[in-house]
């Protein structure tokens, strides 16, 4: 048997945070993707299972012996607009494991059916969308970028009706936790602070236990978070991702990238680029996130008000301290991500304006190019060893190219105190090989996703899926095999290239 050792901490502590809900029973499930690595990192025992069983299990038609499955409430600004009741329509946390760190992990369906949550929703999920989440979410964590991870897809051998019939299916999201900002603005929406008071609490003994019974600690468990939030979006912001429905009902307090929707990764850079159906204005742009991932943490700390100072005014204060304070970390994480792409070393405060100019000026060349965002830095670093010609094929000002490419050259140079000239030939392989590792040779194309995901639904063909999820597995590494999948879509591609939501 796959064994999970569950607990189920949040349904225990937090009696009245959620509902107890059964997953839909599935006419004939499928597993169409297990993740034996992730598994493994559980501590589940697959091994000795068939897939038959797996199948069962993992679609909810048997679920495994100590969970006990929940749907969680929780509230959510999405797009801007408050809602004070969403929470899990058609996804179940069904436990906790420890993992093989000693780290609690939410295990989670998605796709399994509708709960009291559902409003009008099936509840349901389609295959297309879910193997999308495993390529994607699989990707993110390959790159180095906090995510939530897939274990499982099922497909489950029902029909979902979207624009059109397509295969069902159900996924097993693994996740540090699915508290949400969403979840603290349900009970503050309610004005129901004691419940506030014990969602912190709990969330703070999972997330952040060195504050745990800590004077101050709700002021700087919120400083936390928006540190793990600027965190992210910096490392989000360093690989042209785009989650195109940043609400707060997807942004996790843990600082995993949660909820693979309408995301996409750029192709040519440009900071306006957005491929959601319904993100009509751009609010979820590429350039847009780290204020929206502020204006969110803004949300957040108006739900904590109640907890920080026992006068309002003291409370707000110390709040907008706070969520001010992310504009300078997310900047110091920003230049750090881009430090790492460019070869310089580590952090040097006396060059941030030096540095902040080169990177502007890159990525002014790259936009007025229009030149693909992982292709220009990856080759970048063959640059740095001397290899200039794939980085000038992309460019068409080629005079621009070299007049940056100096000035870039002289500031690697003068990290070991050494002319241009004169740095050595192993300094120079050095940096190279150091560049290679902060500038990824493969992100999951929009192309390559569709085409994989076109064939797994509607012709049944997993092979493109497990090939492209393959080689998503080693992103800083070229590879011959996979040269296919690291080509730029056609501009026609990405300009009419769409994604969606309610997936
Ligand atoms: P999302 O856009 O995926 O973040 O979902 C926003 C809200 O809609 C959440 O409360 C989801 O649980 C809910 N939801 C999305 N799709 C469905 C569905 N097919 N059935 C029920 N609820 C859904
Ligand atoms: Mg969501």
């Amino acid at each position: 048997m796959m064994r999970f050792d569950f607990d189920n901490s949040f349904a225990r502590e937090l009696p009245g945070f959620c509902v107890k809900w059964a997953p839909d029973r599935v006419p004939r499930p499928q597993l169409r993707y297990l993740n034996h690595a992730l598994a493994e990192e559980l501590r589940l025992d697959t091994g000795q299972q068939d897939t038959a069983t797996l199948a069962d299990m993992l679609s909810g038609n048997r679920v495994p012996p100590g969970a006990e499955p929940i749907a969680q409430a929780y509230a959510g600004h999405q797009f801007g607009q408050f809602s004070a009741q969403l929470g899990d329509g058609r996804a179940l946390v069904i436990g906790e494991v420890m993992d093989g760190h000693g780290k609690c992990r939410d295990i989670a369906f998605k796709g399994s059916g509708p709960t009291p949550f559902a409003r009008n929703g099936d509840g349901k999920a389609a295959l297309g969308p879910m193997l999308r989440e495993a390529l994607i979410s699989e990707a993110m964590h390959a790159l180095g970028i906090p995510t939530t991870r897939t274990l499982a897809v099922v497909a489950t051998g029902e029909t979902v009706r979207r624009e059109k019939l397509l295969p069902g299916a159900n996924l097993t999201r693994i996740a540090a936790s699915h508290i949400r900002v969403g979840t603290f603005e349900y009970y503050a929406a309610r004005g129901d602070h004691e419940r506030v008071r014990r969602l912190a609490d709990y969330t703070i003994a999972r997330h952040d236990p060195g504050l745990v019974g800590q004077n101050g600690r709700y002021l700087d468990f919120l400083g936390a978070v928006i540190d793990r939030q600027a965190a992210l979006v910096a490392q989000w912001m360093g690989v042209g991702f785009i989650h195109g429905v940043m609400n707060t009902d997807n942004m996790s307090i843990s600082g995993e990238t949660i909820d693979y929707g309408p995301c996409a990764f750029m192709e040519a850079y440009d900071p306006k680029a957005v491929f959601s159906s319904i993100d009509q204005h751009g609010r979820y742009a590429y350039q847009n996130q780290p204020s929206i991932a502020q204006w969110n943490l803004a949300r957040l700390a108006e739900s904590l008000l109640p907890l920080l100072a026992d006068q309002e005014k003291d409370a707000v204060v110390l709040a907008t301290d706070a969520i001010t304070n992310f504009d300078d970390l997310y900047q110091r994480y920003w230049l750090d991500v881009m430090r790492a792409k460019l070869g310089f070393n580590g952090r040097t405060p006396s060059r941030d304006d030096e540095d902040q100019a080169l990177i502007a000026e890159w990525l002014g060349l790259l936009q007025r190019n229009r030149v693909d965002f992982t292709l220009a830095w990856r080759h970048l670093a063959d640059a740095a060893e001397g290899s200039l010609a794939s980085l000038r094929n992309l460019f068409a000002d080629r005079v621009a190219l070299d007049g940056w490419l100096a000035k870039w050259g002289a500031r690697c140079a003068s990290e070991d105190n050494h002319t241009q000239s004169d740095e050595s030939h192993s300094a120079a392989v050095t940096r190279a090989k150091t560049m290679r590792r902060s500038n990824p040779w493969l992100i999951p194309r929009n192309h390559c996703v569709e085409d994989a995901l076109t064939a797994a639904s509607d012709e049944n063909d997993f092979g493109p899926f497990e090939q492209l999820l393959t080689a998503l597995k080693h992103p800083y590494e070229a590879d011959a095999k996979f040269v296919r999948f690291s080509n730029p879509a056609s501009e026609s591609f990405t300009a009419n290239y769409c994604t969606f939501c309610g997936t």
